[in-house]
């Protein structure tokens, strides 16, 4: 029983490199977050060793007293973060969660309506290589080119005409507000389910800065590792009616076993973001996020849509003549994580698209502000305008080091 670093040393230094590098650097990858020192023991339990097919009270293994008493607390927490009547924690992933949710629904063969991938929605929502586009006939919807959102008038039509079987709300690279309400009404016209992937700003629902999707769809899927700062893991949440269909397609639908150690981060998770300093974090990620988009606008960057109402942005590098990916690897150099993306009308390839797309989750967890965000968005600008400048990018490098000590992250973790 020796330690991991007498072990195993190779995986251990790499793990340890990993704690430096997250530490060091700007994460800005709008889809990550950094958890808490309670999240991350208990996804480090012996819970991995306990197999629990089946839900609290009817599982399929003995020895299940304790998981059963993990899940019921996840779930009652989930419940009564989001106000929903029935949360499944067990998903082991987003995609997981989506495809229970849609198989829950509707069946193969199904039209779905969704938001294309180029216009910032999700592989799960009808990408050709997805199971989604594989299962189901898909139908995109796309913003508008002239505002760069959703257009419900559109959508509207779009769905009459389709006629889908379900419509798909949410994305990951989409900074504006869904509007819910107005879509959950052409659902019901056209007879659709409705469903809302919140994976991206859960976290901002949960911390009552965003309007939550829960009132108004048959079901809401999400992740529990972006905004809502939790361990790598899915969740669904849905209105009683649809409790059994939902359990049955996680479980033996989609998934054996679930990762109870990941559930128990999920439960330290949930319960965090019930108090009261969660809201602060949410509100604040949306302030960074807007300082950071109107900051990068002064720098006379192009911002899809204008601006945001969310946790992240979606820049247009390539108004400058820069490509997603040219910025993408220059910040890197900087030590700014963040990743290429395409923008709606993308006029190149996915691998060399026209954006890079920018989130402050993980920084607002390390507690930066409006400032920093000001401060972060020169060095960007800097940084891209002399991307090929090994010296300069250097240079930001060390200053974004600096600022990184100012914030410390995971002090007890490193050498
Ligand atoms: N849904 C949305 C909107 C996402 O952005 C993502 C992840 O990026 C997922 C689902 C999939 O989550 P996972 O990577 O956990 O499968």
């Amino acid at each position: 029983n020796a330690p991991l670093a007498v072990a195993d040393p190779d995986i251990a230094a790499q793990i340890e490199n990993e704690v430096v590098r997250q530490h060091d650097g700007l994460e800005m990858i709008a889809s990550e977050n950094f958890v808490s020192r309670a999240v991350l023991e208990a996804a480090g339990t012996v819970f991995t060793n306990k197999y629990a097919e089946g839900y609290p009270g009817k599982r399929y293994y003995g020895g299940c007293e304790f998981a059963d008493v993990v899940e019921n607390l996840a779930r009652d927490r989930a419940k009564r973060l989001f106000g929903a009547d029935h949360a499944n924690v067990q998903p082991h992933s987003g995609s997981q969660a989506n495809a229970a949710a849609y198989m829950a629904l509707i069946q193969p063969g199904d039209t779905i309506l969704g938001l294309d991938l180029a216009n910032g929605g999700h592989l799960t929502h009808g990408h050709k290589l997805n199971f989604s586009g594989k299962l189901y006939k898909v139908a995109g919807y796309k913003v508008r080119k002239d505002t760069e959102v959703v257009d419900y008038d559109e959508l509207e039509a779009q769905a009459i005409a389709e006629k889908p079987k379900m419509i798909i709300g949410g994305g990951s690279a989409y900074p504006r507000q869904f509007d819910f309400a107005r879509m959950r009404q052409i659902a019901d016209k056209v007879g659709a389910y409705f469903v809302v992937d919140m994976a991206h700003f859960a976290g901002l629902v949960a911390g009552g800065a965003h309007p939550s999707p829960v009132p108004h769809a048959h079901i809401v899927t999400t992740t529990t590792h972006k905004t809502l700062r939790g361990p790598r893991a899915g969740l669904i949440l849905c209105q009683a009616e649809f409790a059994a269909a939902v359990d049955r397609s996680v479980f033996p639908g989609q998934q054996g076993g679930p990762l109870m150690h990941v559930v128990a981060a999920k439960a330290v998770a949930f319960n965090e973001a019930l108090q009261p300093e969660f809201s602060t974090y949410a509100k604040q990620t949306i302030a960074n996020a807007k300082a950071l988009g109107e900051a990068m606008q002064a720098e006379g960057f192009r911002i899809v849509s204008g601006g945001t109402d969310t946790h992240l942005i979606l820049v247009d590098v390539f108004a400058k003549g820069i490509l997603g990916s040219e910025a993408e690897s220059a910040l890197g150099e900087a030590g700014i994580t963040v990743n290429k993306n395409a923008i709606p009308f993308d006029t190149n390839p996915p691998m060399k698209p026209s954006g890079i797309r920018l989130g402050t989750p993980a920084l607002t967890t390390r507690g930066m502000k409006e400032d920093q965000m000001r401060t972060i968005a020169k060095w960007i600008a800097t940084a891209l305008e002399h991307r090929s400048d090994a010296a300069r990018l250097a240079e930001i490098r060390g200053q974004v080091g600096e600022l990184a000590e100012q914030f410390p992250l995971y002090g007890w973790l490193r050498a």
